[in-house]
């Protein structure tokens, strides 16, 4: 495993699946074993208290970034065996809060934690600037919808003028309401596909249990492809047990063979096919 990876999750539009990614991958690296700590850096507009049954006891990251408490104070355990550091909920303590201040408190945690995951806004947000830039890597999630990609695109523009990197993409809701394919997505913003996230209503069983989909149904599909991204980013193998019922094959390990990497045709290829089928449970291969 390699430590000390801070990676940010963006997006063009909001409300396209940053946060259930984040934790989702969070909760996939915890599975592997590393520790791992989601920061929600959505200074305006906090919400992975909304994904995750968790909730700041003692300071929130707004009272951190205004001075007002030590970094320790802030940190949760929450379900998926993953740590949080929560934002205030309170619109008053926004402008308390020193965005400039995360630059201190993200290398902090980059010494602590195997793994720090930005949970971020939508959107060119002021507060983005800092986490964008200062990522190793920033996961840009994107729905195969056209308004997401123009979004995303600018998005990515943005990231590049502030010297960040793209890790790749999450092509979020695969067979809802966008018919691009995860591929198309990929050829059309000029980034790798990272993993492909089919539509999946288990997603909101898990929102409302308050635990990552990935810690309380494995074998739904969102959250296979949920684990083969995180496990992906730490570059561990998937272990080969979740394909339980009549998947033969048994695990996806070889993310980095997606089609991004591979031609620009629509159609997928037979190597294409299979493991668009496997991503998307078959809706799409
Ligand atoms: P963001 O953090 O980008 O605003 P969220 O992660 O909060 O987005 O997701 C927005 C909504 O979409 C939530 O209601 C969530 O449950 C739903 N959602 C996200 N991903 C999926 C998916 N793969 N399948 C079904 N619903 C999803
Ligand atoms: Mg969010």
């Amino acid at each position: 495993m390699t430590d000390g990876n801070v990676y940010a999750v963006a997006s063009g539009k909001g409300g396209v699946g940053k946060t259930t990614t984040a934790v989702n991958i969070g909760a996939a690296v915890a599975e592997a074993d590393g520790s791992v700590v989601v920061v929600d850096v959505d200074l305006g507009m906090a919400n992975v208290g909304d994904v995750l049954a968790v909730s700041a006891t003692e300071a929130t990251l707004h009272d951190v970034l205004a001075g007002d408490a030590p970094l320790e104070a802030a940190i949760e355990s929450a379900p998926g065996d993953v740590d949080v550091v929560l934002g205030s909920e309170d619109i008053e303590d926004f402008g308390r809060a020193d965005p400039a201040k995360l630059r201190e408190i993200i290398e902090t945690l980059r010494e602590t934690y195997d793994v720090v995951i930005l949970d971020g806004g939508g959107g060119l947000s002021h507060d983005m600037t800092v986490p964008l830039g200062l990522a190793d890597g920033v996961v840009l999630v994107v729905t195969p919808t056209e308004a997401s990609m123009t979004n995303a695109a600018k998005t990515r523009e943005l990231i590049e003028r502030l010297g960040g990197r793209i890790e790749g993409l999450v092509v979020n809701r695969i067979g809802g309401a966008g018919r691009t394919t995860p591929e198309a997505v990929g050829d059309r913003l000029g980034e790798r596909v990272l993993g492909a996230v089919p539509e999946d209503g288990a997603v909101a069983v898990s929102t409302d249990e308050g635990t990552p989909l990935v810690t309380i149904d494995r074998q739904s599909p969102a959250a296979q492809s949920f684990r083969e991204i995180g496990y992906g980013l730490i570059d561990e193998p998937l272990p080969r047990d979740w394909g339980e019922e009549g998947d033969s094959e048994g695990a996806v390990s070889e993310i980095d063979d997606g089609p991004a990497e591979s031609g620009t045709d629509e159609e997928p290829t037979e190597s294409e096919r299979s493991w668009l089928s496997k991503v998307t449970g078959g809706w799409l291969g």
